[in-house]
């Protein structure tokens, strides 16, 4: 058996009764496995059209499944309950996004694990935290409850690297989230990110090039996406 991580969520009709219907789907259909369900959480949505707030939780999954096997029956359970593919991060009844497996590292088309976005957002780390806080990220080395903590504090520093137009646009999307603190980084570490259009890091800004805490910005639709991140980074999750 290996010890999955599932980060839940939607914000479309009723999403308390979508997630127990979704749980008891899963453990249907993966006969073997055992769900332990975390608390609800509310988010605000990230993404321009993604609507109203999100509930959000976690499971931890016990699963004899391999891990592509498990996507699969994640999506056969999203799609059973409802859910339209149309709009990235838009409205939806359900999604179910698969956090760890075990201690793997993959990356194929289908599956990035541990997922790619997980240690920035409240809404992942708040729930994981609830139910398994002592456990190791595998890329970053730190737990979850120190991912947490790493983001969900006062002030919280953002340091970025490249090119000056961005920048500017950057200090101007940041006015809107008081918790953030917008420091240049080193100059040594800009220079060895020439070259990009824009990356940012949470935390501080002693980080090297190298430190898996640089997300890098996408050239099409920056804006919108340094919103998102500073959305689930910055805006604290409510128990509910
Ligand atoms: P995000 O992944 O940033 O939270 P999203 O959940 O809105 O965005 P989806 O539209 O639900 O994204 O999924 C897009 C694709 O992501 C899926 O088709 C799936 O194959 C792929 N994917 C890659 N890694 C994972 C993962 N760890 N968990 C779930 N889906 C994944
Ligand atoms: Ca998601
Ligand atoms: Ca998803």
């Amino acid at each position: 058996m290996v010890q999955a991580v599932v980060a839940v969520g939607g914000n479309v009709g009723d999403v308390r009764e979508t997630l127990r219907r979704a749980q008891s789907l899963i453990e249907q259909q993966d006969p073997a496995s055992d769900v332990r369900p975390a608390e609800l959480y509310r988010s605000v949505a990230m993404g321009a059209d993604a609507g109203d707030a999100f509930l959000n939780s976690a499971w931890v999954l016990e699963t004899s499944l391999e891990a592509l096997e498990l996507l699969n029956l994640l999506q056969r359970v999203e799609n059973e309950l409802g859910r339209t593919r149309g709009v990235r991060w838009g409205p939806r009844t359900l999604d179910l996004d698969l956090i760890f497996y075990g201690d793997e590292q993959i990356d194929c088309p289908r599956l990035s694990v541990p997922h790619p976005h997980c240690w920035y957002r409240q809404f992942v780390l708040a729930p994981v935290a609830s139910l398994v806080p002592d456990f190791t990220h595998p890329v970053f080395g730190m737990t979850i409850r120190q991912l947490y903590e790493r983001i969900a504090r006062f002030p919280l520093p953002v340091g970025y690297a490249g090119e000056p137009d961005n920048r500017f646009t950057l200090s101007s999307i940041t006015r809107a989230f008081p918790r953030v603190e917008l420091r240049r980084v080193d100059p040594s570490i800009d220079s060895a990110m020439a070259g990009l259009s824009l990356a940012i890091w949470f935390g501080s800004c002693d980080s090297k090039p190298e430190s898996p805490f640089w997300l890098h910005v996408p050239s099409n639709d920056g804006p919108q996406f340094v919103r998102d991140v500073l959305t689930a980074a910055c805006v604290n999750v409510e128990r509910v």
